[in-house]
């Protein structure tokens, strides 16, 4: 069932904090969103949560910008596009907050708290000694009127906390079901800091509020939050959002996943060569499953098939070989244009200037040659230097190999018989040659690798390289006899 028959017209956000760069948790995130959004015809907004000023900057907002983009992931509204909404960062929102502050401290929902953080402190430290949980004691709510006043007009700074109203919360979560909290175990928390800015519940919920957010779907680390939002959007007179709290993504040991286990961010995967295909598609699977044994999708196909109903609440391990093996199997779907076009900025950051100078039908087949060998894209990058060596030039290896083969002359005269003179071969006629080579050693009693073997030493001067066809295929029957002939005279300068 797609999420079109489960709900109807939502609007969701996502709403990362431009702290660091994006995390493939928050991606997961994000991707759960926009296939609600794209798979029930409704909005996706995206909210920059920038209130943390120190931590916050305009290059992780780039990041995060750039790697959802790479992703496949747009959004209707955002600090980018505009929308009906905005703004869509929160620094710019700082004025509205104020209001409804205000708005709150008017119905007697909300209190001024004169309370220092030191005083705060030691209260909190003798809790603890007297073996009692420290909670907000309300000493701000239960001020007598003048000294009120007199903390008022001395201009003494404050917080304003949120007055927790008595009785049983309720989270409505999508996928955990309802969550009941007993309002006794809040503290009466802070709405607005000391100074003046909006605290993180109060700037979430009047955002989800103001851009009238129909969904909430975030990671658990966030449901005792919304505890909070629901007394928030209570007290504002505001519809509740309904809320799924997704599991977070865990390392192999099972503790959220950091830079111990390995990369972490969107643009790490990027840059070491791995599809935005399959990273989404390693992404959504990771809890949510299509109820059969498929595991390869497109991002259309997940938005068709994607639905709430298939998001597990279990822990979401990330399994580095699982998104290997289907980033090889999402290599396999491209054709070898397109494979080639994403391989050309390894290349380029790696100087690789011979192989870029190849032709393109040059630089396709070299590509194509090592495709089932590559885990990323970078993994094209050294196996198809072997197309740009200069004839007759030999690794130390391959010297070693050549020199040990006793017919190596034979072998190789074979070979350039066998090849002919033909300037070029396709993979029917490359085969066929194989073949003959083959045929050619079992004539003369030999096993075929006395005739393969020194072969591709031959031709390539390195032991390890790409199927002998794509050899043939790339130099032509000629250009690999020519290559052989080059490696014979460099074997017989160095006296062999
Ligand atoms: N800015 C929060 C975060 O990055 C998200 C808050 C929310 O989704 O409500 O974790």
């Amino acid at each position: 069932m797609s999420p079109a028959r489960e709900i109807s017209k939502p609007r969701v956000r996502f709403a990362p904090s431009p702290t660091g760069r994006l995390h493939l948790g928050s991606a997961r995130t994000a991707l759960f969103n926009w296939l609600v959004a794209r798979g029930s015809d409704g909005t996706m907004i995206l909210r920059l949560e920038d209130t943390d000023k120190e931590r916050s900057s305009p290059e992780f907002e780039h990041d995060i910008l750039g790697s959802l983009h790479w992703m496949g992931i747009d959004w209707d509204e955002g600090p980018d596009v505009g929308g009906d909404h905005g703004p869509y960062r929160q620094s710019e929102r700082m004025g509205m907050y104020g209001e409804y502050a205000r708005q709150l401290l008017g119905q007697g929902k909300a209190y001024r708290c004169y309370c220092t953080s030191e005083e705060l402190d030691a209260r909190k430290k003798a809790a603890i000694a007297d073996g009692r949980a420290w909670r907000y004691d309300r000493r701000c709510l239960e001020l007598p009127e003048n000294e009120r006043g007199r903390l008022e007009s001395e201009g003494v700074p404050y917080t304003v906390r949120f007055k927790v109203p008595a009785g049983t919360v309720t989270v409505e979560d999508m996928l955990r079901g309802d969550v009941n909290v007993d309002a006794s175990e809040i503290d009466d928390f802070i709405i607005v800091r000391s100074d003046g800015s909006a605290g993180f519940h109060l700037a979430v919920v009047i955002d989800d509020m103001t851009m009238e957010v129909t969904h909430v779907i975030r990671g658990d680390d966030h449901l005792t939050n919304a505890v909070r939002h629901v007394l928030l959007f209570e007290a504002l007179g505001a519809r509740t959002p309904k809320f799924l709290h997704h599991s977070l993504l865990m390392g192999p040991d099972g503790s959220k996943l950091s830079k111990r286990h390995g990369s972490t961010s969107v643009s790490d995967y990027r840059e070491k060569g791995y599809l935005h295909e399959a990273l989404a598609n390693y992404l959504a699977l990771l809890s949510w499953s299509p109820g059969d044994d498929r595991e390869i999708f497109l991002l259309p196909e997940l938005v068709k098939e994607f639905s709430i109903a298939g998001v597990s609440a279990s822990k979401a391990i990330f399994d580095f070989d699982k998104l290997n093996w289907l980033n090889r199997k999402h290599m396999r779907r491209l054709s070898a244009s397109e494979l080639t076009d994403l391989v050309v900025p390894f290349l380029e950051r790696e100087g690789r200037d011979a192989q870029l100078a190849l032709p393109r039908e040059k630089l396709e087949l070299a590509v194509e040659s090592v495709r089932n060998g590559m885990e990323v894209l970078g993994d094209a990058v050294e196996p198809t230097d072997v197309f740009v060596r200069p004839a007759g030039e030999l690794d130390d290896k391959a010297r070693a190999e050549l020199r040990k083969s006793a017919e190596l002359d034979d072998a190789l005269a074979m070979c350039a018989e066998v090849l002919g003179a033909g300037p070029s071969a396709d993979m029917e006629s490359a085969e066929r040659m194989v073949a003959a080579l083959r045929e050619g050693a079992k004539g003369k009693g030999w096993g075929a690798k006395k005739v393969l073997w020194p072969f591709r030493l031959a031709v390539t001067g390195l032991t390890v390289g790409p199927d002998l066809v794509y050899l043939i295929i790339f130099w032509g029957p000629a250009g690999c006899a020519e290559r052989i002939d080059a490696t014979r005279a460099t074997m017989e300068a160095s006296g062999v």
